[in-house]
């Protein structure tokens, strides 16, 4: 007895001490930050500029029509208008008609360019919520040290901020030692077939341009990332794929006043608890490790013991992370009930009831997977499995370099703008354009540096706007990136 409890004191001991001595391995993987710019900015014209691409309503939806069919060519007009050297120094190409390439010639053709991109639509503000807008959507009102209206955070701010960025450097004489590609494309908010970013892409291929870097949205500087007190800048270095599902039960139907044991939605609905009660398994790899290994270094030591050691706290640590969407999302291929459809009468019952269910892929994670996994956990036979409208879906992208010299870059051009920000990799839960540059850019990061807290809140929602101070700063580091990575 004495020799075993000796042995298992022994055993705590020796793994104490491995822990220990992984926590004190940890060290920084923050880069030191890059010179300051003192580029100029004009606060004001800035200002107006994004206040008035604001006023272009260029919606896309994949439910409702444009409202304007010529706003692209007026919006493609002002943008000539508001960036002369813009304009004066690069080419401009139209691509699916609404979409937009500018090229700007680098010094040295020898080295593979870089290209910025962003989107030009924006989703509809919805009828039913105007009255919530305390200033109208499409008004581009400037008020109380903001701009307001739809696009400002999604992703007009992107595209306007780097012209802006653009037209300062080109001002101050600057040139790129890399061409530098700005894409933007016109329909991102929608599944059309016809993507403008895939028509860029494909353009840019046809061309034989292979790009260094590709920087698009998907992430941006965050306030409250658990385990830091610092803001952490999040660059999405993959993203997650998307498949929508459809549960189907047909049954014989009838009148409601003599209903069988169980009806199509009934069984219906014990589907849809089980697939939401047993989604996939969380795992804890690719993208949202390297997260956490670039953060652990800044935790507390209680977390730097968690995080330092997931050898022996990973079923730990993936129980806690699934308690929040926010990091459940990160370790998961998420399930969200979406869609409903049954009888449209209440004493008719329903001979076919179904259910859409739509997922977030993690990389390695397939539609055919998902479509398995809800077989297995729903197993009933009656239920059928299918993929909503036939559509495939997309998987997960790959993931890009976080070792490389463009990470580096990238990392040290933030930090020169925003010095007590955290830079790390993570993984992009929703979708971005950057999915369709894959042929014709190995690295893409998705990550717009706006330091703005409660900003994704307001992504798609009512009261859209953009602080000025926090726009001004986000163009001066994408004056920062051109700098960095284009030379
Ligand atoms: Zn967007």
């Amino acid at each position: 007895m004495k020799t075993l409890l000796k042995a298992v004191l022994l055993l705590v001991l020796f793994v104490g001490v491995i822990m220990v001595v992984n926590v004190l391995r940890l060290t920084t993987r923050q880069v030191a930050p890059g010179p300051a710019s003192d580029l100029t900015i004009d606060q004001t014209s800035a200002v107006k500029h994004l206040a008035g691409a604001i006023r272009f309503r260029t919606i896309t939806s994949d439910s409702e029509a444009k409202t304007a069919p010529d706003v692209w060519p007026l919006l493609h007009t002002y943008l000539g208008g508001i960036f002369p050297l813009v304009e004066k120094n690069l080419q401009r190409e139209t691509v699916e008609n609404d979409s937009l390439l500018y090229t700007w010639p680098g010094r040295r053709a020898d080295l593979p360019p870089l290209i910025l991109t962003a989107h030009l639509d924006v989703v509809p503000a919805a009828d039913d919520t105007l009255a919530q807008w305390t200033h109208p959507p499409f008004d581009g009102v400037v008020a109380d040290g903001a701009i307001w209206g739809r696009g400002s955070l999604d992703d007009k701010n992107a595209a306007i901020g780097l012209l802006e960025a653009v037209e300062a450097l080109l001002a101050r004489g600057f040139t790129p030692e890399r061409t530098i590609y700005l894409g933007f494309g016109h329909n991102e908010e929608t599944d059309s077939a016809l993507s403008g970013a895939a028509a860029i892409a494909a353009l840019l291929k046809r061309r034989g341009v292979q790009n260094a870097v590709l920087l698009d949205e998907g992430g941006w500087i965050y306030e409250k990332v658990p385990g830091v007190a610092q803001h952490v800048a999040l660059i999405g270095v993959a993203e997650k794929g998307y498949a929508s599902i459809e549960l189907t039960v047909e049954t014989d139907g009838g009148h409601s006043s003599m209903p069988p044991k169980e009806t199509a939605v009934g069984i219906l609905a014990r589907a849809i608890d089980r697939a939401e009660t047993q989604q996939m398994p969380g795992r804890l790899d690719g993208a949202s490790a390297a997260l956490f290994d670039a953060l652990a270094p800044e935790m507390s030591f209680g977390l730097k013991v968690l995080f330092a050691n997931r050898w022996l706290t990973r079923p730990l640590l993936l129980s806690q992370l699934s308690k929040q969407p926010g990091t459940n999302a990160a370790i998961r291929t998420t399930t969200a009930a979406t869609m409903l459809r049954a009888s449209a009468k209440e004493n008719v019952l329903a001979s076919t009831a179904a259910a859409v269910l739509n997922f977030r892929l993690l990389p390695g994670d397939t539609q055919a997977t998902v479509m398995t996994h809800l077989r297995d956990v729903i197993a009933d036979p009656r239920v059928t499995v299918t993929p909503y409208h036939g559509q495939p879906g997309h998987d997960a992208s790959g993931a890009s370099r976080t070792d490389g010299p463009e990470f580096a870059a990238l990392a040290a051009a933030i930090r020169s703008v925003y010095p007590d920000v955290l830079v790390a990799p993570y993984l992009t839960v929703g979708a971005t354009d950057a999915r369709h540059y894959s042929e014709v850019a190995p690295n893409r990061y998705r990550f717009v540096p706006l330091d703005q807290p409660g900003g994704t809140e307001l992504l798609h929602a009512p009261n859209e706007h953009i602080q000025i101070d926090a726009y001004i700063k986000m163009i001066r580091a994408y004056a920062a990136f051109v700098v960095a990575l284009g030379s």
